[in-house]
């Protein structure tokens, strides 16, 4: 049987993950259970939490009727509890979906994931869906958590990992004591199979939320034994307890390949294309360029929040080939840009502007008549004058945001080759 549940928490109280862990140790007492998932649905959702993540339990055991009335009301019985539903946000929801019937229907399933990845979705669809594939749920308020929830039951590989540890109750809201040092000890120690540990561009460790909620830090990485060791070397406020979650962080699988002619709001999109027009810095800090293929054009913006990536930005030029990786806004449509591939520069060049007989300087008389020296006073045409090559301050290659400013579903280039 799959539990999935999502929207419980607000940004005042609770955490999702964490009502999953409460869950997870009860039903553990009593059933085998799968490694629960913590799955990221489209970022571009307007009324998430902070991530729009949803979590899944699953319960490997054939379940008796009797069997699974108990984890129906245990699921309840802490969903209740554990979500803020005084906020008028907190839309909580749960599905139940045996696990026959996720096999009969894995592919209405795989199809229902990549949708709430890439569209915004409607309750009344999230409802058909569950009743197509047979499954049931729960609503609490709007219950606008069973969109989410069955995202999370439905999703499919590429995974990567996080550690979540959490705080004794005593600590929640206070300020986390961890030790920056021995974060970035940790990093380096476990690199590349953790990532978004640390940002060492803007000095910040990256492990611990800012919202008071129950978890103390979040580790993620590509393999379970490494984020163990990794949990250890980090130091300061002890936690209570931890979890580790099966997740899509760092996958990229909220984003597509596309062509600016299909492009609508709110999605995730891999363009290729070449650069149209000069990049330029807009109120704000931001860096906007123009992008085209052969079926439109569209803007492409580095929000200030990514820093130093907007240096990159501004050294395109175009003709400059690239694939921009990122999300599409709606009001203006332009895509935010999460990471870019710069697959082939434009060449520059210099006109030399050195008399090929004397080396004297040469004076431009105007396109028809080309140059003039002004030594032996030689006309040179303009198609003779030599021109040089200027090097680029710029390399073919990945280029991303710092890790303050990236999602959770971005892929950081360290995992390019490591997770397909
Ligand atoms: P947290 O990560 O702390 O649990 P959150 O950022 O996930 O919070 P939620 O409070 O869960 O935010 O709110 C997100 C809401 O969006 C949930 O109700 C979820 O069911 C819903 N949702 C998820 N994916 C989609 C989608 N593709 N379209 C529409 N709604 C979605």
């Amino acid at each position: 049987m799959f539990i999935g549940i999502d929207d419980t928490d607000s940004r005042k109280k609770f955490c999702t993950t964490y009502l999953a862990t409460l869950i997870y140790e009860e039903l553990k007492k009593s059933y085998t259970l799968n490694i629960p998932k913590l799955i990221r649905l489209n970022p571009m959702v307007k009324y998430k939490t902070r991530g729009n993540g949803g979590v899944c339990i699953e319960i490997l055991d054939d379940l008796e009727k009797r069997d699974k009335e108990e984890v129906r009301e245990i699921t309840i019985k802490f969903v209740e509890k554990y979500s803020d539903l005084s906020s008028d946000q907190t839309n909580p929801g749960i599905v139940f979906l045996d696990r026959e019937k996720f096999k009969e229907n894995r592919e209405i399933l795989r199809n229902y994931y990549k949708e709430a990845l890439f569209n915004i979705l409607s309750l009344e669809y999230a409802e058909k869906v569950i009743k197509r594939v047979g499954g049931g749920f729960i609503k609490f308020k709007k219950g606008l958590g069973i969109i989410g929830a069955l995202g999370a039951i439905s999703s499919e590989p590429p995974y990567t990992y996080e550690l979540l540890a959490y705080r004794k109750k005593e600590n929640w809201g206070k300020r986390r004591e961890i030790d920056e040092r021995s974060v970035i000890e940790m990093d380096r120690k476990t690199f590349p199979y953790t990532f978004d540990n640390y940002d060492y561009e803007n000095e910040k460790v990256l492990i611990t939320p800012n919202t008071p909620c129950p978890v103390l830090f979040g580790i993620r990485g590509i393999n379970i034994k490494t984020l163990i060791d990794a949990y250890f070397m980090v130091k300061g406020e002890k936690p209570e307890r931890f979890m580790i979650f099966k997740t899509n962080h760092g996958t990229d699988v909220h984003l597509r390949v596309m062509k600016i002619r299909d492009i609508y709001p709110n999605t995730g999109v891999i363009v290729y294309g070449k650069v149209s027009e000069k990049p330029r810095d807009i109120e704000g800090g931001h860096v906007i360029f123009k992008l085209s293929d052969d079926t439109g054009n569209i803007d492409c913006i580095a929000y200030e929040p990514t820093k130093g990536f907007r240096e990159t930005i501004r050294k395109l030029i175009p003709g400059d080939f690239v694939a921009v990786y990122g999300t599409v806004r709606e009001e203006p449509l332009t895509i935010n840009i999460e990471k870019i591939k710069i697959l082939k520069l434009e060449k520059i060049y210099r006109l030399n502007k050195r008399c090929p007989h004397c080396g004297g300087t040469l004076k431009a008389k105007g396109k028809k008549v080309g140059y003039k020296c002004k030594r032996c006073k030689k006309v040179i045409k303009y198609e003779e004058i030599e021109k040089e090559e200027i090097k680029r301050d710029l390399k073919i290659g990945f280029y991303e945001v710092p890790g303050v400013a990236r999602r959770h579903l971005s892929k950081p280039i360290q995992l390019i080759d490591l997770i397909k």
